[in-house]
């Protein structure tokens, strides 16, 4: 079993690198104490980085997730260095580049979400996120008058950040709280419990398990394609952002 430590809290997210030990050596990877490597999931692609251990590094370019278990997927760099053991102190390092671009994305998608839902009551049944854009797929058509309100949405979200918070509330509360309606359409698994609830600040609460920016003010300007008709009377609206590359706030 992995520690998710990304999960903890907001500023979970924003850790780079971190000290674990290695528990278990599967063919061609690694399993740590714990990670702050996103496993992917939800539409967020799984992160990638390096494992160094003395002098050795290691590649990370893939992670993955079995039952409770983080998989970092190696490769070598470098000279050839003696291998990993069981009960080796390792320190773990995140691309952030990849990993910013993809914390960006999922806020801006959220916060997409929530103002396509209060403009027009259509949510959000499915989002993905690729390298320097996202998409999200909706319930019904989305017409392309709505762009420009959309447009003009996003940027009040950077002039005026809101912030970004996590709580994690009891199943129960949760099912028994007036959190509806909502922009997403994704179900809860029955076994979830407690929720994790990521909130934007007067805009939308949402479960999710991914990673988010701590402000609206850090997702950048988004770029906004024409939606398209999908089958089955829904519509996708693609996104992208203009600056990949920000630099990341202190905290
Ligand atoms: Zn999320």
């Amino acid at each position: 079993m992995t520690e998710l430590a990304y999960l903890s809290d907001l500023p979970a997210a924003y850790v780079r690198r971190f000290p674990a030990r290695v528990v278990a050596l599967p063919p061609g990877g690694v399993v740590l104490d714990r990670t702050y490597f996103y496993p992917g999931g939800g539409g967020q692609p799984p992160d990638r980085g390096r494992i160094r251990s003395g002098p050795a590094e290691w590649e990370v370019v893939d992670t993955g997730r079995t039952g409770p278990t983080v998989i970092h997927r190696l490769r070598r760099r470098g000279p050839p260095a003696a291998p990993l053991t069981v009960g080796t102190e390792v320190e773990g390092e995140l691309d952030w580049t990849r990993r910013y671009r993809h914390m960006r994305l999922h806020t801006g998608q959220h916060l997409l979400s929530a103002r396509v839902f209060a403009r027009t009551g259509l949510r959000t049944a499915k989002a993905t996120l690729s390298g320097v854009g996202a998409s999200l797929d909706l319930e019904g058509e989305l017409s392309a008058g709505v762009l420009a309100d959309l447009e003009r949405d996003l940027e009040a979200a950077l002039e005026h950040p809101r912030s970004v918070t996590i709580r994690h509330v009891p199943r129960a509360v949760w099912n028994a709280t007036a959190f509806a309606p909502r922009s997403g359409l994704v179900p809860l698994a029955p076994q979830v419990d407690p929720v994790r609830v990521v909130e934007i600040e007067t805009e939308d609460a949402c479960p999710c398990g991914g990673t988010h920016l701590r402000s609206t003010g850090e997702i950048g300007q988004l770029l906004l394609a024409r939606p398209v008709s999908q089958g089955g009377g829904g519509s996708r609206l693609a996104f992208t952002l203009a600056e990949p590359d920000l630099p990341t706030p202190p905290a």
